[in-house]
C-alpha cells in the first residue's frame, strides 16, 4: 500500500469509528441528546396522570409534589385524572404513552394488586414502566358514616356478622387500596359486604359523610380532615404504629384485628423506554420535592411523610414493586377474588 493510500484508509477507519460512537451514544440516550430531545428535557409541559378522581388521596399527594418538582425541572406539571377500574385505566394509558418523559404516572399499592385481580390486564407492571422512585407510605383508616351504630372495631365486626350482605362498603374499584383493605377485612372476619365502587375515594368519602354508604377504608391523606372535624366515625388505623396526627385512633392490632395491616405505598412511573437521563432528571426532582419543608409539613398534617431519600430511586422502587407483587398475589389467590 502506498503512503497516500495508507493515510486514506486510516482516515476512513477513523471516520467509521466516530460514526459508530455517535450511533452508540444516541442509542443509549447518551451524548447531548439533541437527536431525541433528552438532553434538553423538559421542553414542554409534563402530564402527571392520577388514575383516580380529583380530590382523593392519590390526587392530593400528586399535587403536593408536583409544584416543587416543576420548579426543579423548570417546566409546568399538569395533573390529569384518568379514572376507572381501580386505577388500571390510567395506568394502562401511561404504559402506552410515548416514552419521552412528558407522561408520568402516580400510582400506589394498586400497581401490585391488579395483576392478581384482573384476567386481562393491559400492562405488565415490571416490564411496561420505568420506575422513577417511591414517594410516600400512607396509613389507612377504617371509617364509617357518623350515625353508623358500631362504636369500636370489635362492635363493627359483630355488627357486620349480624347483618351479612346488608352492610355497604365503599371502595375505589377492584385493585384500589380501599378494595384491598376491604378484602382483608372480609377475609379476617369471614363476612360478605355489599361493595359500592367509585372512581376514587374522594367521591366515596363525600357519600360517606352524606350517609349514602356505611363504611370504607381509606388513606389518612383523605380521611384526616373529616375524622378531626367529627364528620365520620373512625375505628382504627391499619399500620403497626399509631399515627401522630390522629393520636386517639387505635391500631387494628390494638383494636383486635391484627390481620388487617396495610400501608399504601406510592411511586412515580414513566413508560418503558423513556431515556435513562430523563428518568434521572425526574428522580432528582422527586428527591428535591420530598425534601421540601412545605411538603413534609403538609404530609405530616395528613398522617404521612415522604420516603427516605434512598427510597426515592428507581432501584428501591423496583425492589418494592417486585416484593409487593409476590405478597399480594398470594393473599388474593388465597381469598379467591378475581375481576371479570
Ligand atoms: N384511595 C383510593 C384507593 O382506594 C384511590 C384514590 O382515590 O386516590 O386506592
Amino acid at each position: 500500500m502506498t503512503t497516500t493510500r495508507h493515510r486514506a484508509a486510516v482516515r476512513m477507519i477513523a471516520a467509521i469509528g466516530a460514526l459508530s460512537l455517535l450511533a452508540a451514544c444516541s442509542d443509549s440516550g447518551g451524548g447531548d441528546g439533541s437527536g431525541d430531545g433528552a438532553g434538553n428535557y423538559p421542553e414542554q409541559n409534563i402530564t402527571f396522570v392520577v388514575p383516580f378522581s380529583a380530590g382523593g388521596p392519590t390526587d392530593t399527594v400528586t399535587r403536593m409534589i408536583a409544584e416543587p418538582m416543576a420548579a426543579k425541572l423548570g417546566a409546568k406539571i399538569v395533573v390529569q385524572n384518568v379514572e376507572g377500574a381501580g386505577g388500571t385505566v390510567g395506568a394502562g394509558e401511561v404504559a402506552r404513552a410515548r416514552p419521552d418523559g412528558y407522561t408520568v404516572l402516580m400510582h400506589h399499592i394498586g400497581m401490585s394488586t391488579a395483576p392478581a385481580l384482573y384476567r386481562n390486564l393491559a400492562y405488565k407492571p415490571l416490564e411496561d414502566f420505568e420506575m422513577v422512585g417511591l414517594v410516600t407510605d400512607v396509613p389507612m383508616t377504617i371509617v364509617a358514616r357518623k350515625d353508623f351504630p358500631p362504636t369500636t372495631l370489635q362492635d363493627l365486626v359483630t355488627y357486620v356478622k349480624a347483618n351479612t350482605n346488608k352492610v355497604t362498603l365503599a371502595n375505589a374499584g377492584i385493585g384500589a387500596a380501599s378494595h384491598l383493605c376491604g378484602l382483608l377485612f372480609q377475609t379476617a372476619t369471614g363476612v360478605k359486604l355489599q361493595e359500592v365502587p367509585y372512581q376514587g375515594t374522594g367521591p366515596a368519602l363525600t357519600d360517606l359523610v352524606g350517609g349514602q354508604v356505611d363504611f370504607m377504608c381509606d388513606q389518612t391523606t383523605n380521611t384526616s380532615g373529616q375524622i378531626s372535624a367529627g364528620k365520620v366515625k373512625a375505628y382504627a388505623v391499619t399500620t403497626p404504629e399509631r399515627v401522630k396526627s390522629l393520636p386517639d385512633l387505635p391500631t387494628t392490632t390494638e383494636a383486635g384485628l391484627p390481620q388487617l395491616q396495610v400501608g399504601v405505598w406510592h411511586g412515580l412511573y414513566a413508560p418503558a423506554g423513556t431515556p435513562q437521563e430523563v428518568v434521572q432528571k425526574l428522580t432528582e426532582a422527586l428527591k428535591v420535592a420530598l425534601a421540601d419543608q412545605r411538603v413534609i409539613d403538609q404530609m405530616a398534617k395528613l398522617g404521612t411523610a415522604p420516603v427516605p431519600a434512598k427510597d426515592a430511586t428507581p432501584e428501591a422502587h423496583r425492589a418494592r414493586l417486585e416484593e409487593q407483587l409476590g405478597t399480594w398475589a398470594k393473599v388474593i389467590a388465597d381469598a379467591g377474588v378475581k375481576a371479570s
